[in-house]
């Protein structure tokens, strides 16, 4: 009786620590070019692959990581399943500042829709969502995050003034060589890689 618990036991502890993703194969996926430009300069910040908890909490304990806010001016975050409200530095200062101006422009807010995800996490959304990418993202090296198009002043509607007026403000980063962007219309989100500038 003693054995066979002993047996239980141990092969939940295998499973329980079996990943849910395999690391070697994941970065064999080639990205897209369109995403090319955004992975390397998430890796750009030096922050290695996070993988699960335990190294988003070695970044915050380093103070690469900082947390983002609840809200700010010009912006609202969404209450996060399947990422995590940090960033490196420079990208939350990125946010703010993009969305203090989107509030001085239109007297609006909008809504991030998602943050920093581990690869654990990717894999959790992966169970859910089918889309969700199967290879790495710039949201796994904490320098990336998602802003609906569709719930600008939480309300959860198309306004094409407010998407055109993100737009704007995203291309005007662009230029300025502090993000990059894509529109995912799956997803109804502009995915933004900030820069190490
Ligand atoms: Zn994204």
């Amino acid at each position: 009786m003693r054995s066979l618990l002993l047996i239980f036991l141990l092969s939940f502890s295998f499973f329980k620590s079996q990943k849910c993703y395999d690391l070697k194969e994941v970065l064999k996926v080639q990205p897209t070019n369109l995403y090319k430009p955004h992975l390397l300069a998430a890796q750009n910040f030096g922050i290695k692959i996070l993988e699960d908890s335990k190294s988003v909490d070695r970044y915050i304990a380093k103070g690469k990581f900082v947390k983002v806010k609840k809200k700010s001016r010009g912006y609202r975050l969404q209450t996060l399943e399947y990422s995590r409200p940090y960033l490196v530095k420079k990208a939350r200062a990125t946010l703010e500042n993009m969305a203090n101006k989107f509030a001085t422009e239109t007297k609006s807010f909008f809504v991030v829709s998602s943050v920093t995800r581990t690869m654990e996490d990717q894999c959790n959304l992966r169970k859910v969502n089918s889309n969700a990418s199967l290879g790495i993202s710039s949201h796994n090296y904490g320098a990336a995050f998602d802003i609906s198009y569709v719930r600008f002043n939480h309300l959860l509607k198309v306004d094409p003034k407010l998407e055109n007026k993100l737009e704007k403000l995203l291309e005007e980063y662009k230029n300025m060589g502090r993000i990059f962007y894509i529109k995912e219309k799956q997803q109804s989100c502009y995915h933004v890689t900030v820069r190490r500038y």
